[in-house]
């Protein structure tokens, strides 16, 4: 008999809302349950793994793809477009394994409603009710191999993290999963002060919410509390304009794996004291790197620069 094909490391599986809780201004909390989340998730491993979700459209249909399909970005888009839904990348806040095996995602959405400022994604999640069905594409139960996890220390000794609250959830969860001897700095820019969720962080690491909306009428445009707060780290004090290039589409991604402006692959591990993760609005993370990178000689092994999301442009999945 010919061997089986081993199973695609990523699952394509519907899932449920169960729960919707306004937990912040700026912030729903939305858990996925149902029996097809059994086949997904590694809550031993976490971290900022990113998966995907593909809301219904106008027809409210949940894209069905093929839960063993190879290549399940294909497969979605062989769907009719009037069936396919939108797809958006989010953060697993948290998994919850019950007794039984029962598995439960918690995803923690940004409210970014204003007009010609929001999304389906956003729009999707201000108006979840228990029972609303989507898909999800996570890794295998199990499987380790899928990607999607950026987080990677290697022997730092010190943990910088710092987003906005896009990149909230993520290091949330990074925050609860590191050892609890962990010592760093973790800097979370929000919208406003109700915003400051709860985080089990390691008492050695130092969390500075940041917010934008200043109470005396003043409100900071992204980035704008975040990287004086993060050059100041590092020893820099001038405040540079942050990066908006309108042309800039893409979203910037370099970590030591990876580089959107195609530099080879880092394949020495971090052998640094301090370890950068970074992810947010796109000009702000590029605004930062160039910081980093160009004034302060922080080498690639030792960070990751990732933008979640760019103003003024709708992703694409
Ligand atoms: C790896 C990864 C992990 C992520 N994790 C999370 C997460 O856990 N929670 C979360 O909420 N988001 C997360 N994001 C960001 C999320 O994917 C984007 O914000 C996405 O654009 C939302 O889709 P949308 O359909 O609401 O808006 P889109 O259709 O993509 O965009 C429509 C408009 O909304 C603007 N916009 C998008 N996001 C924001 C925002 N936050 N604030 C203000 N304006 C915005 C865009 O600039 C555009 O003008 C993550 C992104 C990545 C890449």
């Amino acid at each position: 008999m010919p061997a089986a094909e081993p199973l695609p490391p990523f699952a394509a599986v519907v899932a449920t809302v169960e729960r919707v809780e306004r937990v912040s201004p700026s912030f729903v909390r939305i858990t996925l349950g149902g029996a097809e989340l059994r086949d997904v998730g590694n809550p031993d491993r976490t971290l900022d793994q990113r998966i995907k979700l593909v809301f219904p459209g106008p027809t409210g249909r949940v894209a069905r793809i093929p839960r063993e399909a190879p290549d399940w970005y294909g497969a979605w888009l062989e769907i009719p477009e009037s069936d396919r839904g939108t797809m958006r990348t989010y953060s697993i806040r948290r998994i919850d394994i019950d007794a039984s095996g029962a598995t439960r995602l918690i995803i923690d959405f940004v409210l970014h409603l204003a007009e010609g400022a929001t999304g389906p994604a956003s729009l999707w999640a201000s108006r979840a009710a228990e029972g609303d069905a989507l898909t999800v594409v996570a890794p295998r139960r199990g499987r380790h191999d899928a990607g999607g996890i950026e987080f990677a220390p290697g022997g730092a000794e010190r943990i910088v993290l710092a987003g906005d609250e896009t990149a909230a959830p993520a290091i949330a969860r990074i925050l609860e999963e590191l050892p609890r001897n962990a010592a760093g700095t973790a800097f979370i820019e929000v919208p406003e002060a109700g915003d400051r969720l709860g985080i089990d962080a390691p008492p050695g690491i130092d969390v500075r919410w940041l917010v934008r909306e200043r109470g005396d009428g003043i409100v900071l445009v992204h980035g704008e509390a975040l990287i004086p707060e993060v050059l100041a780290h590092v020893g820099e004090r001038s405040l540079p304009p942050i990066v908006d290039d309108p042309a800039a589409e893409t979203l910037v991604w370099e970590t030591p794996q990876y580089s959107e402006s195609g530099e080879v692959a880092e394949t020495r591990p971090n052998t640094h004291d301090r370890y950068f993760w970074i992810a947010g609005e796109s000009g702000v993370v590029t605004t930062l790197r160039r910081h980093l990178v160009r004034d302060h000689g922080i080498e690639r092994a030792q960070v990751a620069f990732m933008g979640y999301w760019r103003r003024g442009v709708a992703m694409k999945g």
